[in-house]
This record gives structure tokens, sequence and C-alpha cells, in this order.
């Protein structure tokens, strides 16, 4: 039979067919995210992720555990308190925890080190019983008056993490901006100890498996670029590229330029330039399974390095 080109009404209905359902689908999910999910919810997750990834990675780790500025007394008490709001341990207790990692950075003694299993490293480390002790890791916090009162007081703010969420939402709210965030910031924070010293590309040679992995670097604020954070712990910017996006750096930043915020760490450019030069081999080692290339003749062999 001779076929003849489809008519216009021909293809009207074909079109119809096809995008009718894509619309209807959107029209359904719209009406099922506005029974079950609103903006306000959908606003209160955002808001608190935002505050309390904040208080994780500019509070607890780069200003308190790597002191990379020196803050003003009122951003020091709110930072930490937003860093406690992410339930993961007091002040005090996470940096030890965090000195401890970069003092044995995948070696024997690292708390959460990939060389013990991925999973050891993301969740596992949390159930051993090794703790490390503030007096031997960061004695010059046990008696900042600030530092002791937020750890004292640690669980007050994990619970009005969930309280306020739960005042301004209901229970939804409690659900949304307290516990599905609460899920979302644990795991791109413990993703930071397990991602980042496993997958992903070393910029720099240093003595661990620490890797620059760029989702973990937007998700968690910059904390993502965490080989060039072994390379100079003490940077206040760990997105050393123009291009590498470190939002909890801009925040220093800002701070900075509103004077709440002092005496800002920046690597030299000459020493950037020198450790960059030096990184030409190690720059190559992308794969997980490649084997971690240290040619310097001081680097310790990591534990576990096939
Ligand atoms: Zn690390
Ligand atoms: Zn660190």
């Amino acid at each position: 039979m001779p076929s003849r080109p489809p008519t216009l009404a021909y293809k009207a209905v074909v079109l119809l067919v096809v995008v009718a359902p894509l619309l209807a689908t959107l029209v359904a999910i719209y009406t099922l995210w506005e029974r079950a999910v609103t903006w306000r919810d959908v606003t209160l997750f955002f808001v608190f992720y935002a505050l309390i990834a904040f208080g994780v990675t500019v509070g607890f780790h780069r200003m308190l555990t790597h002191r990379s500025f020196r803050p003003h007394p009122v951003i020091k008490f709110l930072l930490l308190a937003l860093g406690s709001m992410a339930f993961e341990g007091p002040a005090l207790q996470w940096a030890a925890t965090h000195i401890k990692h970069h003092a044995q950075a995948d070696r024997e003694g690292d708390p959460h080190s990939p060389a013990e299993g991925f999973l050891h490293a993301h969740v596992g480390w949390m159930f051993s019983s090794d703790v490390a002790d503030p007096e031997v890791y960061c004695r010059h916090l046990v008696n900042d008056p600030i530092v002791t009162f937020i750890s004292r007081t640690f669980l007050l703010w994990g619970a009005l993490s969930l309280l306020i969420p739960f005042a301004i939402g209901g229970w939804e709210g409690l659900l949304w901006g307290g516990l599905v965030r609460m899920f979302l910031t644990h795991h791109v924070t413990w993703s930071v100890n397990s991602v980042c010293h496993t997958f992903g590309k070393r910029s720099f040679e240093t003595n661990d498996r620490s890797r620059n992995e760029w989702v973990v670097g937007l998700l968690a604020f910059g904390e993502g670029w965490h080989n060039n954070h072994h390379a100079f712990p003490r940077s206040a910017f760990h997105g050393l590229r123009w291009w590498q996006f470190d939002l909890s750096g801009y925040l220093i930043w800002a701070l900075e330029k509103m004077r709440l915020a002092h005496e800002v760490y920046r690597v030299p450019a000459a020493q950037l330039a020198r450790r960059s030069q030096r990184a030409g081999d190690a720059r190559a080692t992308s794969s997980p399974l490649a084997p971690l290339v240290t040619p310097a003749p001081t680097s310790a062999e990591p534990v576990g390095a096939p």
C-alpha cells in the first residue's frame, strides 16, 4: 500500500498524545507536592541546611580547629552554636577528633581513614570506643570560655535545631527542617572523610590519601577540596583556583570585609606555586584504585596502601 504523508490533523494528535501525559504528570507531581511538601518545608530545609553547614565548615572546622581566622566574639559564639546544631558532637570533641585526623591522616591512629574500609571512614568509626582526648589534641581550647560553654550546652543547641523548625512548621517542619536536613548534613560531612580520601583528584603531594572531589565541594560548601586542605590546613580558603567553588571561603571573605573576621590566613603565592610544581607527578592518580604515589623522600608510606 502506498504510504501517504501524514496530515496536519494526524500530527496534531501525535503531538497531543506525546505532550499531554507529560503535562499531566507535571501537574500530578505538583499537586502531590502541594499536599505532601509545601514551600515552607523546602525553605526550612534549605535555610537550616545552609546555616548549620556554615556552623560546621566555617565555625568548627576552619575557625575553631585550624585557626584560619580570628573572629569577632559574637561571630564565634554564633558559628559554634550553629555547628553544634549539626549533632556531630560537642565543639571541643569535634576539634580533638579532627586534629587527630590531620596528625595521623591515613596512618595508624587516624580516627576515620578509608584505609580501614570505606564504610568505617564514613560512619563506622563513630562506633569505635577510641575517642580523641581534647586535653591531648587541643589543650589550647580547653580553657576557652566560649568553646567550653558551647560544648557543655551541646544538647541544648541540638534540641533547638529540631524545636525551631517544629515551632515554625509543625511536624512537617520538623521532618524537613530537622530530620531530613540532619540526614543530609551528616552524610555530606562524613563524605569528606570517606569520599574525599578515596575518590577525586590529588593536586598536591601530601602524606595521606586526601583528594579533591568537586561534588562534595559543592554540597559541603567548599570542604570537598580536601587535598588542597591537607596540603594547606590553615588556609581559610579550600578552593585554591577560581573554579574551585568554596562557599565557606566566600563567607569568611565577607566576614573579613565587614570587619567581623581578622587575620584571615591565605597561602602565600610563592608557596602555592612551589607546591603545585612539585605535585606534577601526583596529579595523575585520579582512580581510587590507583596506589598513592608519595615520591618525596620524607613521605611516610600510608597504612594499607596497595
Ligand atoms: Zn582528611
Ligand atoms: Zn581540617
